[in-house]
């Protein structure tokens, strides 16, 4: 079987416990105008352009199969075929979406072991949303706990119960995200329903699973007292009272848009301050729930770390 697979990012430490490596797996179901990956959303594999790399050299055309001869099909008829970026040698083009096997993945993940045991690492499955590859993300699961290796998975939550279930027992971190409480607003922001995903947060309250959940900082969405305390005050009403993080939106992702000629709606948004960072945290404090901000932890050696149950 094969997965589709975006991004392998080595040396990531935003991504649960210790250094990890990050599978990004490419689908997702949901449309958020502040997504970092904007690459990630679509299962077909695309091309991403860079016009200040290129050199102009044509190559890209004579390789085509689809170009009229003046321009290849870049943003027109493309099917991601790829043929343009293996002669693009100014790295101007880029493809985002390659089909690897399980053992594929594995032999490259497990390259960084030895960072993982010392410190208290592991592989972090993220898209993307990974369950749109359920079958593939059940069978990488496996073969990371075949080889002991800490597995966390990154979901919006939006998909079937029953496929959540059966990876929960190959997960060591499940890191899940809540957005906005209210559904009018999350339609908008996301294009789809929160109902389903806030099901499934509270299905994954009950289970043994060690949970984590995240909200994006998102200003003029999610940034205010009313919207934060709305999900405060659902988490804090959860059967098992899980841990939260806080990210702040950042912009850095206009590039990605523009090399996939999209439009970044959030391009000129401006990322919270640490002082609103601080503010909106002591907002979930106050619910009593254990909340922290995602502000680039420094790499420790490997020790007993409660926040992530290792
Ligand atoms: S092959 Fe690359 S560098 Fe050459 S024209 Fe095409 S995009 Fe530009
Ligand atoms: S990916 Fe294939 S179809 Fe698309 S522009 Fe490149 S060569 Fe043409
Ligand atoms: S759920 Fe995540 S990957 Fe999917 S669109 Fe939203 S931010 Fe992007």
């Amino acid at each position: 079987m094969t997965g589709r697979v975006f991004n392998i990012q080595h040396f990531s430490i935003h991504d649960g416990p210790g250094v990890r490596t990050t599978v990004f797996l490419k689908g997702c179901s949901l449309r958020c105008y502040w997504c970092h990956n904007p690459e990630s959303q679509s299962y077909l594999p695309e091309i991403g352009f860079e016009s200040a790399r290129c050199i102009s050299c044509g190559k890209c055309i004579s390789a085509c199969p689809k170009s009229d001869g003046v321009r290849s099909a870049i943003f027109d008829n493309c099917d991601g075929c790829g043929c343009c970026v293996e002669v693009c040698y100014s790295g101007a083009r880029k493809q985002y979406g390659k089909d690897y096997t399980v053992d594929e993945v594995l032999a490259e993940v497990l390259v960084d072991r030895d960072l993982y045991d010392k410190t208290g690492g592991g592989v972090t499955i993220s898209g993307g949303e990974p369950f749109i590859q359920t079958d593939f993300l059940l069978e990488l699961l496996s073969a990371l706990k075949a080889e002991g290796i800490n597995t966390a998975v990154e979901s919006a939550a939006f998909v079937d119960w029953s496929n959540i279930e059966k990876a929960l027992p190959l997960i060591d971190l499940f890191i899940c995200d809540i957005k906005s409480i209210d559904n009018e607003k999350h339609v908008a922001a996301t294009s789809k329903s929160n109902r389903l995903i806030l099901e499934n947060i509270a299905k994954l309250s009950r289970c043994t699973i060690n949970l984590l959940l995240r909200t994006p900082v998102i200003p003029g969405f999610n940034d205010s007292d009313c919207d934060l305390s709305a999900i405060a005050d659902f988490i804090a009403a959860l059967p098992r009272v899980p841990r939260h993080e806080l990210l702040p939106f950042s912009g850095i992702c206009e590039g990605k848009y523009k090399a996939l000629n999209r439009i970044f709606i959030a391009e000129n948004l401006t990322p919270p301050t640490r002082n609103e960072m601080e503010c909106f945290t002591e907002i979930f404090r106050r619910w009593g729930i254990d909340c922290t901000q995602n502000d680039y932890k420094p790499i420790v050696l490997k020790q007993h770390n409660p926040r992530y149950g290792i």
